[in-house]
């Protein structure tokens, strides 16, 4: 553990303080005067590290408003803050994408590129192509509108045995082994989102039109191919995923359309139907044997035999509050990792309870926080620090591979039946992330469909990828309303398939570690410490992985999950 990590702050200690435009836009124009005259390498360096101080500070500021705010979504002053951020985050990227261009067109750019590396360069490039001030009021609306679709979600109140619930609270009884229990749960689930369903499609709508309208007049045809600059795809494109789309629907359906089979008999149902998916095991799915209380110190001994390392990152960060595990009214939903960049502390959020899945989540968050600290040198630009979503997901999901032989910590003799819902969760996620995947290009190659066109283009592709669910007489999802469940799809368009890809490397590293722990988890800590320096692919062959998008890893890893789960 490094000394600075050991005299770190508490989380709640940390001041926030609103960060002047102003003061950010001052820095920004004297920086870009000083990099479009300067003709010496070492004036441009530290005018261009003033600026990323400043670009620090007011990525930290967000940082801490939006944990703030999304630890207590009732709280008005974050709420506020985050407005302001709305409004202005906008403003702060066309004001450092007018400084990274002078530093595109600089006259010694050889010099430069020498000097910082060509990742910056490529990165700038791509920042120019997705915003321009002339769609600075639109991308403000679509930013209001995600933030409207978000806090509704957080306010969902459902119902349920005579209690008050949020969606994750209510995932417990949505897997009971009582067949009863979950018609009942998943009926008040259905019935939630179809209450709110209009307002959703209407958002939605609203969504669509406002980012196909900010692509036309960045110049782009649609939607599709700003969100994949968006997404930062530098070495791979739309032909690429949707191969990579065809080999899961050729390699890894039929294996779920044998997972489903085994359900059905295993719990013993004469028709598997959509409420009884969530329940693998008869017995039902395995959950911790220890309490959440015991999460924090069982975790922080796990990772420090798996790293060798006593006290763990993950207790250090835990005892200076740097994460919140548990589910509770007026906390935001999901789950992730962010970093105060001015500290170089990653921060975990979950919503822990007493699932299988609150293991598995925060194992997946510490793989981010891990990667965010073993990072920290990998480059001088706040940018390189952190590579694209795909790759930051491997950090998380090799991690979860890697923690299978301490998970008897947490499940003792349940652990075995852990790693084979693990498994086979990742296995029935392939097809998932695909449609979301997919749905996203319909919609954004047609943004005038209506939202019962919407609707109905998802129900379709269901039955491409997902041919074994059965929804009955349930009208909000037979009519194709499950796409609605899935935030990413308001909030974060274009961005599932990175889990898929990623997950595709992970089972690569977890592979690996089936033969070889020690090369696994060198490979793993050599992906994490390069950070954002590199391409996705770039970086995946660099630690020794095969592309995902490679020819033959699809089928090759389709064999060794089949014999891992003996099916
Ligand atoms: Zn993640």
């Amino acid at each position: 553990m490094s000394d600075e990590m050991m005299k770190m702050p508490k989380f709640s200690d940390i001041k926030y303080a609103r960060p002047s435009i102003e003061e950010f836009r001052e820095c920004a124009m004297s920086t870009r005067l000083k990099l479009m005259t300067a003709r010496d390498p070492e004036v441009v360096e530290t005018a261009i590290m003033a600026f990323q101080r400043e670009m620090s500070a007011f990525d930290t500021a967000y940082t801490i408003c939006m944990i703030r705010h999304d630890l207590d979504t009732a709280d008005t002053f974050f709420n506020d803050e985050m407005d302001f951020f709305d409004e202005n985050y906008p403003v702060v990227s066309d004001l450092s994408a007018g400084v990274y261009s002078a530093l595109l067109h600089s006259e010694i750019r050889p010099q430069l590129e020498e000097r910082f590396g060509t990742m910056i360069f490529r990165k700038t490039q791509n920042q120019r192509d997705i915003v321009s001030s002339e769609v600075l009021d639109e991308l403000a609306e679509e930013s209001t509108l995600e933030s409207e679709y978000s806090q509704i979600l957080s306010e969902a109140d459902i119902f349920f045995k005579g209690k008050h619930h949020t969606i994750s609270t209510m995932t417990p009884f949505l897997e009971s082994t009582d067949r009863d229990m979950r018609i009942k749960a998943h009926k008040a689930v259905s019935d939630y989102y179809a209450s709110q369903k209009p307002k959703f499609d209407e958002i939605y709508d609203k969504m669509v039109k406002i980012r196909t309208e900010i692509a036309k007049k960045l110049g782009y045809e649609n939607f599709v191919q700003l969100g994949y600059k968006r997404m930062e795809r530098y070495d791979y494109n739309e032909e690429m995923v949707q191969a990579f789309r065809d080999n899961i629907v050729k390699y890894i359906v039929p294996i779920t359309s044998e997972i489903r089979r085994l359900q059905k008999n295993r719990l013993g149902v004469e028709k598997l139907m959509y409420y009884d998916l969530p329940c693998l095991f008869v017995h039902g799915n395995p959950k911790p044997m220890i309490p959440q209380e015991e999460y924090f110190a069982t975790a922080s001994k796990m990772f420090g035999q798996m790293f060798d390392k006593d006290p763990s990152f993950f207790q250090v960060l835990g005892e200076h509050d740097f994460m919140d595990l548990f589910s509770r009214q007026n906390k935001a939903t999901g789950g992730y990792c962010a970093s105060l960049l001015d500290y170089g502390i990653p921060f975990i959020l979950m919503n822990a309870n007493s699932t299988s899945d609150d293991i598995a989540t925060m194992v997946h968050e510490s793989g981010h926080a891990y990667a965010a600290l073993r990072s920290i040198d990998s480059s001088q630009f706040i940018e390189c620090l952190s590579p694209t979503l795909e790759a930051c997901e491997i950090h998380s999901t090799a991690m979860e591979y890697l923690s299978y032989p301490y998970m008897d910590m947490f499940f003792g003799a349940h652990a075995p039946a852990y790693r084979e819902q693990h498994m086979t969760l990742a296995l029935l996620f392939l097809p998932y992330g695909c449609l979301v995947d997919e749905y996203q290009h319909v919609v954004y190659k047609n943004p005038d469909m209506t939202p019962a066109e919407r609707h109905a283009a998802w129900r379709e592709l269901e039955k491409k990828y997902q041919p074994d669910i059965d929804y009955g007489d349930d009208a909000f999802y037979e009519e194709g309303g499950a796409w609605m469940k899935k935030e990413h799809i308001f909030t974060s368009p274009f961005y599932y398939i990175d889990y898929c890809l990623a997950q595709i490397c992970a089972l690569q590293i977890w592979d690996i570690s089936q033969k070889n722990r020690k090369k696994a988890m060198t490979i793993y800590d050599h992906l994490c410490t390069e950070g954002g320096t590199k391409t996705l692919i770039e970086l995946v062959e660099d630690a020794g992985l095969e592309s995902p998008f490679s020819l033959n890893v699809i089928k090759k890893l389709a064999y060794q999950v089949c014999d891992y789960l003996n099916l």
